[in-house]
């Protein structure tokens, strides 16, 4: 299989890789990164990747003199990359909306896609399942929970699913009241306590706007209605999720919090292989397990995310925009943790709704959402 990675220089980038060195039958064909060129250099050489991007067009050109070779850039070298007419997989780790279009020409293109960019589904989730039949496209989930989801899905039929149940760790925050929440800062909400994973994410895992994208994801992933998706705090994230059958049996999938399970898996699904890992789960060891029931005063960006979901339109994509904005805000130390879900509720529900028929449609969604919350937060800082 030829594999182009968008995103080859994040978190689960590099993971990909790495996992792809045990298995020498799958090409590597094209690799794109933001703008860690130093790291893009390495693993094409490691790789003999032929096809490059780099999205900063300046740094993209220096890289281009220095290997004396095309590097492309931009949204325009990214989608080059998903369309790649000898890729049959498009792996897309990129962080946040820049995510769409790539990943709707992969579509278009009928690709095989390893989808860890959730944002998609969270603002154009209505628009691209339907593209995938018409495109014969398939889309394959990197997140943990919707892996843990496909998986007990498997050889089931879909009409007697009841329920799906996310497990959810509640981040560094889990069991801190409001106001102990108020003071935390970057580093106290980047200790995740069982996964390691990129910054913005890890943020959006502390706040729970994580899970509330996890929510809508599963909605389009798997055709469940918001009703019948249930959250479950699960501070161990032994169980990844699980699907409640209509006779009541619950399937779960279980294992280390790693990873590079669900993203060999996605890559090599149908088939299992083998996988290294340096601490597989040992339940003896975990001894117990706990469960609780989310809490929805605390976490308002979790009940926020069904509202929106359920609402649809345009409301989903402001309130991905402000959130990304605003968790980089957080990062650059301009506002505090709450801060951020005030600004994401708000513009939530400030932007009149509307329906999103078109890309067009959510990038003027996206933008309204990015342009409220830097005005938020430039309010918060004068
Ligand atoms: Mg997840």
């Amino acid at each position: 299989m030829n594999i182009v990675i968008l995103g080859s220089s994040g978190s689960i980038g590099t993971q990909c890789l790495s996992l792809l060195k045990d298995h020498p039958e799958h090409k590597v064909i094209g690799l794109s990164v933001k703008s860690q060129t130093e790291l893009l250099k390495e693993q094409a050489v490691e790789w003999q990747v032929p096809k490059l991007c780099v999205y900063e067009e300046a740094l993209a050109e220096k890289l281009s003199g220095d290997l004396d070779r095309p590097v492309s850039f931009g949204m325009e070298g990214l989608i080059e990359l998903a369309t790649l007419p000898e890729a049959d997989m498009v792996v897309v780790a990129l962080v946040g909306m820049i995510g769409i279009l790539p990943t709707i020409s992969a579509i278009k293109a009928g690709k095989k896609i390893a989808l860890a960019n959730k944002e998609t589904l969270v603002c154009a989730g209505h628009l691209i399942m339907p593209m995938l039949s018409d495109y014969h496209a398939e889309l394959f989930p990197i997140d943990s929970e919707h892996s843990a989801i496909w998986q007990c899905l498997r050889g089931e039929e879909e009409k007697s699913v009841e329920s799906l149940l996310l497990t959810a760790s509640g981040g560094p925050f889990f069991g801190l009241k409001k106001e102990e929440m108020e003071g935390k800062t970057k580093a106290d909400a980047l200790k995740h306590p069982n996964w390691s994973m990129g910054q913005k994410i890890t943020i959006d895992s502390a706040s729970m706007m994580n899970k509330g994208f996890e929510v809508i994801e599963a909605h389009y992933l798997f055709d469940i209605d918001y009703d019948h998706i249930d959250v479950v705090m699960h501070p161990e994230s032994v169980i990844h999720s699980m699907v409640e059958y209509v006779d009541h049996s619950v399937m779960a999938q279980l294992g280390a919090p790693d990873m590079r399970l669900p993203i060999q898996y996605a890559l090599t699904w149908p088939h299992r292989y083998p996988l290294d890992l340096e601490k597989p789960l040992d339940l003896t060891e975990v001894a117990t397990l706990h469960f609780a029931k989310p809490d929805f005063e605390r976490f308002p960006l979790l009940a926020l995310a069904y509202e929106a979901g359920k609402k649809g339109g345009n409301l989903p994509a402001v309130m991905n925009a402000a959130n990304e904005v605003a968790n980089a805000a957080f990062r650059n130390k301009q506002i505090s943790f709450l801060q951020i879900e005030d600004i994401v509720i708000r513009a939530v529900h400030t932007v009149a709704y509307q329906a999103v028929n078109t890309v067009q449609d959510l990038i003027d969604a996206d933008r309204w959402g990015r342009d409220f919350a830097y005005q938020q937060i430039q309010g918060v800082n004068q």
